[in-house]
């Protein structure tokens, strides 16, 4: 008889994301189908399950990373607010992403000659290839190069190299936590070529306001610009998530697209992601505006 898995954040058949530290007093909830890996990698805890209507869900350290049904909203910004932001992006770098949604999403742009990926848990990567196929094809894609090691030292080794760097953390609790501070985006800047562009993981406005606060002054004093945009997504605490897209060109203005593509094939290969969501990601409800630029 095979082993009934358990994990101490589904209880009744219900998983339940709580934090006291990252988002007191409230939960997202997702009903259960099935348990289908259970493992304590050397960086985190890895909990896949079959959910009754988000597809399969990858849970790090308790908090939910993806899940089949809304992954795309995530995966198709956080790559495509980078990449249609450098003229001709060959080189680009994935620090994180072990799921391989952000790299399926770097090599739909056919000037792509090498997309790196550099996730610090060989698990992540591993069960991705398992539990989410859809994502994880571009793991496999030929373009794309994989290795596993600590994105901030893997990061080090590259100067004046990428075109695009895009940084698809977990949170800033655990692993990721040099992925959110200055000295990160200081390696960020000198491992791009000369207009090089980024964007990472930034967390939620209802949240998180002092962090994405300090996010945007740390990337402001490494980035002659910097800005904050966002996505809606059901499964990400609050609904929503953002990013902050930086280049290192003084004069790019990041909230307009720089190539554009035509409006069938637009249709064709993304799900999310437009010309007009890229310019209305950047826009910001009063409240959050204010707080950001006081
Ligand atoms: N989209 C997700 C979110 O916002 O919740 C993130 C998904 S992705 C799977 C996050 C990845 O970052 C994980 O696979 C984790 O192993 C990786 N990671 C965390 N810290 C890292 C580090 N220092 N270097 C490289 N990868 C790291």
């Amino acid at each position: 008889m095979s082993e009934v898995l358990t994990h101490a954040t589904i209880k009744d058949g219900w998983f339940r994301e709580i934090s006291d530290e990252l988002w007191p007093g409230q939960a997202m909830t997702l009903k259960v189908n099935q348990i289908l890996h259970v493992e304590k990698s050397k960086y985190q805890d890895v909990l896949v399950f079959e959910s009754s209507n988000y597809g399969n869900v990858l849970v790090l350290d308790g908090v939910i990373q993806c899940t089949e049904r809304d992954e795309f909203a995530y995966q198709e910004m956080i790559t495509h607010l980078a990449m249609f932001n450098h003229p001709n992006p060959k080189r680009v770098l994935v620090i994180g992403g072990g799921d391989g949604g952000v790299l399926r999403e770097i090599v739909k742009h056919d000037c792509v000659e090498e997309a790196v990926l550099c996730d610090i848990d060989e698990a992540v990567i591993r069960v991705s290839k398992k539990y989410l196929p859809s994502l994880a094809v571009g793991l496999e894609h030929p373009k794309a190069k994989v290795y596993v090691e600590d994105g901030f030292k893997f990061l080090a080794q590259y100067k004046n190299h990428f075109d695009v760097i895009i940084t698809d953390s977990s949170d800033p609790e655990g692993p990721a936590e040099s992925l959110f501070q200055k000295p990160y985006f200081e390696l960020l800047r000198d491992a791009l070529t000369e207009d090089g562009v980024i964007t990472t993981q930034a967390e939620n406005i209802w949240l998180h306001m002092p962090l994405i606060k300090d996010l945007k002054k740390a990337c402001s004093e490494v980035f002659p610009v910097a800005h904050y945009a966002y996505t809606t997504i059901p499964t990400y605490p609050s609904g929503q998530i953002g990013f902050m897209v930086c280049s290192k060109d003084p004069k790019r203005d990041v909230s307009k697209p720089i190539r554009v593509t035509e409006p069938t094939k637009e249709r064709e290969i993304f799900r999310y992601y437009n010309a007009a969501i890229h310019e209305a990601s950047f826009v910001l409800p009063t409240w959050a505006r204010s707080f950001l630029n006081e």
